[in-house]
């Protein structure tokens, strides 16, 4: 399991590998023909910070060596914003008194339609957590009613048992995405209150999600919320371990900046934009094959300048709020969006960039 490798870590090396390296360290590593998920520390340091153009070159390269001038596209759609649990930081948190809202199967259907004619064949369905609002056989019925038009069907909905994610891998879902949020425990604890406090259950979902046979595994931390060059190095470390033990499963690792949201939460520290580019390219450097993931949390500038970077998946036209593309759409956000643009903007974006904006990969037909 990957917690006792995260155990092992012994933080002060940690600490000191990223804030002790040096400028000689990074141009060592850069001369390398293939950095490894141990040369992380030092492209993720202060020091890196100043050959970016060189990160982003060695970036780009990599990026289209692996995965072509292309950029998958995928929508969120968002089925309720109820939850049991007070992350400090989201504006679904139970103490935030508004009006909750959880979509019914017919009013689902319906947004999936609208997102279905702007050209999506991949959806991530999004919740709160809340298994009494959104029971595991609701996503399943869900899934049951989607998979014949998406081809991907991931959810972000709360962690479970494996063999909920196998009822729910034989009803059509394809993926999911879980993020620690943060990999500091201590910090976890502080913010975390209700079911998700459980720091060690949450960090073993992909490996369960895994074992039920879904093919897409997406993590992440909440950039922000602590240290975020030691949470984005014990990213990297978790993705490189769900690469090596969960082979047969692809894995996305997703950049989210903590975004203001209802609560008025003061994050830790600030992440720039040059911060997260150097986060982006890091990662593409060590872990070629992961699939990077930018949402429109991010600005229009910031996304169009990182697409072809090392960004291989974008989400487009996004609501952040159950019913936000036909039903009800000024119900509670869980966050900002920044990026407002069209799906069809974002794809003549990416064209003009000389991507191919990609709708569907996959067809389940391949699975039979
Ligand atoms: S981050 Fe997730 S679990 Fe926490 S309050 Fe928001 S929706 Fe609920």
């Amino acid at each position: 399991m990957f917690e006792t490798v995260l155990n092992s870590v012994d933080r002060d090396r940690l600490r000191s590998a990223i804030y002790d390296a040096t400028a000689a360290d990074v141009a060592r590593v850069l001369q390398k023909q293939h950095c490894t998920p141990e040369d992380f520390p030092v492209l993720i340091s202060p020091a890196a910070a100043g050959f970016l153009e060189t990160m982003a070159a060695r970036s780009r390269q990599l990026t289209t060596l692996r995965f072509g001038k292309t950029v998958r596209l995928y929508a969120p759609l968002y089925i309720s914003n109820e939850c049991v649990n007070a992350c400090a930081y989201c504006g679904f948190n139970i103490h935030n008194v508004t009006t909750r809202t959880t979509l019914g199967l017919e009013e689902i259907i319906s947004e999936a339609a609208v997102l279905h004619r702007q050209g999506f064949r991949h959806l991530l369905l999004v919740s709160g957590e809340h298994r009494g609002c959104v029971p595991v056989t609701f996503i399943a019925e869900i899934a049951r009613q989607l998979r014949e038009t998406f081809a991907g069907l991931s959810i972000e909905v709360y962690p479970m048992e494996q063999n909920e994610y196998a009822l729910l891998v034989e009803s059509g879902i394809t993926g999911i995405a879980v993020y620690q949020e943060t990999y500091d425990r201590e910090r976890y604890a502080r913010l975390h209150h209700g079911p998700k406090a459980d720091f060690s259950y949450r960090l073993a979902t992909p490996e369960r999600a895994a074992r039920a046979g879904l093919r897409e595994l997406g993590i992440g931390a909440l950039l922000g919320l602590s240290d975020h060059r030691i949470d984005l190095a014990l990213v990297a470390l978790h993705a490189a371990y769900l690469m090596k033990t969960c082979w047969q499963a692809r894995i996305s690792v997703s950049f989210p900046r903590i975004r203001k949201a209802a609560g008025n939460f003061t994050p830790a520290e600030t992440v720039t934009d040059r911060q997260l580019a150097q986060a982006v390219f890091a990662l593409r450097l060590v872990l070629p094959d992961s699939e990077l993931v930018i949402s429109t949390r991010e600005s229009r500038t910031f996304r169009n300048g990182m697409a072809g970077l090392g960004i291989t998946r974008m989400s487009a036209g996004s609501r952040t709020n159950p019913g936000g593309y036909s039903i009800a759409e000024d119900a509670l956000e869980q966050f900002a969006v920044d990026d407002r643009r069209s799906a069809a903007e974002v794809a003549a974006m990416l064209d003009r960039k000389g991507l191919e904006p990609v709708w569907k990969d996959f067809d389940r037909f391949f699975l039979a």
